[in-house]
C-alpha cells in the first residue's frame, strides 16, 4: 500500500491548474454605475487556464505584456484567489492556504519577484532579510538561523560577511541573488520566477539564470518561470507555455516550441526575437497591438491580429488539441487549413 502511495506521488505532478480564472471588478463606484446605468466592468486577467509542471521541471509562461503570465503567478503562490477553477499542489488544493494547515504549504512554495530593489526592504541588513521566512515557518533558534543564512549566502555565491550589509550597498544582480537566498531560505520544493532577469543588465541575466539552474540540479527544485523574454525562456525552460489575453494558446516541449511553432502567435513572437545565438539583430517587431482587455475580440481573441482568420475565428473560441508534440488552440491547426506562409510583420 505504502509502495502505491509513493508511486502515485512520484508520478503525478507537482502543479495542477484546471480551469483557473481571475477576474477584476474594474467598475466605476458602485453611485456613479447606479447613477449612469452602468452594468459591472470586468477584467478577466486569466480566464481557463490549464496546465501541470512535473516535479523537477521548469514550465515558461511567455506573452506581451498584459496576457495575464503575472497573475498566473500571483495565483500560484496564494497571493490572489481564483474566480474559477482550482490549482493543486502535490494533490492538495491551493485553497488549503487559508485553513489550519495553511502555513505548512505556503513554506513549499515561494516567489521571487521581477524587482529586486522594491523587494527588498531597504531599512533592513541582508542577514534579517533572509533569516524572516525562518521566523515566520520554522522554530529555529539564532544561531542555527545565523548558519543558515551564511550557507544560502554561499548557495548564491554572495559572502557570508554580506549578510551585516544593506540592500543599497549591492548591485541588481547581487539583489536578486539576496532574494533568491530569501525564497530558498525554508527549503521550498517549487519556486515561482515573475521575471526575475528582467529588470537587470543582459551582461548579469545569464549570471542569475545560470545559478537557478546550478540550483534546480542540487536541490530538485521545481520552477514555474514568467518571462516576455523568448531568449531567456529558450535558456532556462524545459516547456513553454504562450499565453495571449488571460489564455494559453499553445504548450510545448522547449524545443518543439522553438523549432515547430504551430500557433500563429507563436510564430509571430519567434519571428521577432534576435538570433539565439545572439549574433542578429532583432528581427520583425510582434505586429499588430494587444487588444483591449476589458472589451477582448469575441472567438478566438487573436482573430484581428491572425493573417489566418476566417468567419469561424471570430465566433468561436478554440479549444485546445493535441496537434504532434504541441497542444494548441486554434482553428486553422484543429481543421487542417494551409497555414504556411512565414508569420511576420510583412504578412500582418
Ligand atoms: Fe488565427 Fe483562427 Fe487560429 Fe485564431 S483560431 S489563431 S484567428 S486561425
Amino acid at each position: 500500500m505504502t509502495k502505491v502511495m509513493m508511486n502515485t506521488a512520484q508520478v503525478r505532478p507537482l502543479v495542477e491548474v484546471r480551469d483557473a480564472a481571475r477576474w477584476f471588478d474594474v467598475s466605476a463606484p458602485r453611485l456613479e454605475r447606479v447613477l449612469s446605468r452602468k452594468p459591472r466592468t470586468m477584467l478577466r486577467a486569466v480566464d481557463g487556464v490549464s496546465f501541470s509542471i512535473r516535479r523537477g521541471e521548469t514550465l515558461a509562461l511567455v506573452g506581451e505584456s498584459g496576457c495575464g503570465k503575472s497573475t498566473i503567478a500571483r495565483l500560484l503562490v496564494g497571493l490572489y484567489p481564483l474566480t474559477r477553477g482550482s490549482i493543486m499542489f502535490d494533490g492538495q488544493p491551493l485553497s488549503d492556504m487559508d485553513g489550519p494547515d495553511g502555513l505548512a504549504l505556503r513554506k513549499r512554495l515561494q516567489m521571487i519577484f521581477q524587482d529586486p530593489y522594491a523587494s527588498l526592504n531597504p531599512r533592513w541588513r541582508v542577514g534579517r532579510i533572509v533569516a524572516e521566512p525562518m521566523l515566520a515557518h520554522t522554530s529555529m533558534t539564532k544561531p542555527q538561523r545565523d548558519e543558515r543564512v551564511d550557507a544560502l549566502l554561499a548557495q548564491v555565491g554572495l559572502h557570508p560577511t554580506d549578510r551585516d550589509r544593506y540592500p543599497h550597498q549591492f548591485s541588481g544582480g547581487q539583489r536578486q541573488r539576496i532574494s533568491i537566498a530569501r525564497a530558498l531560505a525554508v527549503n521550498p520544493e517549487f519556486l515561482v520566477c515573475d521575471e526575475p532577469t528582467s529588470a537587470l543588465d543582459v551582461s548579469v541575466q545569464a549570471q542569475v539564470l545560470n545559478i537557478m539552474k546550478d540550483l534546480q540540479r542540487s536541490l530538485g527544485l521545481t520552477y514555474l518561470f514568467i518571462s516576455h523574454n523568448l531568449a531567456v525562456v529558450h535558456h532556462v525552460a524545459d516547456r513553454v507555455g504562450v499565453m495571449y489575453l488571460g489564455r494559453i494558446v499553445e504548450i510545448a516541449d522547449r524545443d518543439s516550441l522553438f523549432e515547430h511553432p504551430q500557433h500563429p502567435y507563436t510564430r509571430m513572437l519567434l519571428s521577432a526575437i534576435p538570433d539565439m545565438t545572439g549574433a542578429g539583430a532583432r528581427r520583425t517587431p510582434v505586429a499588430g497591438e494587444v487588444p483591449n482587455p476589458l472589451n477582448p475580440p469575441s472567438g478566438c481573441t487573436f482573430h484581428p491580429r491572425c493573417p489566418f482568420a476566417r468567419e469561424l475565428c471570430k465566433t468561436e473560441s478554440p479549444i485546445m488539441v493535441a496537434t504532434g508534440e504541441n497542444q494548441v488552440a486554434c482553428h486553422g491547426i484543429a481543421q487542417g487549413w494551409p497555414m504556411k506562409v512565414e508569420i511576420s510583420a510583412a504578412v500582418l
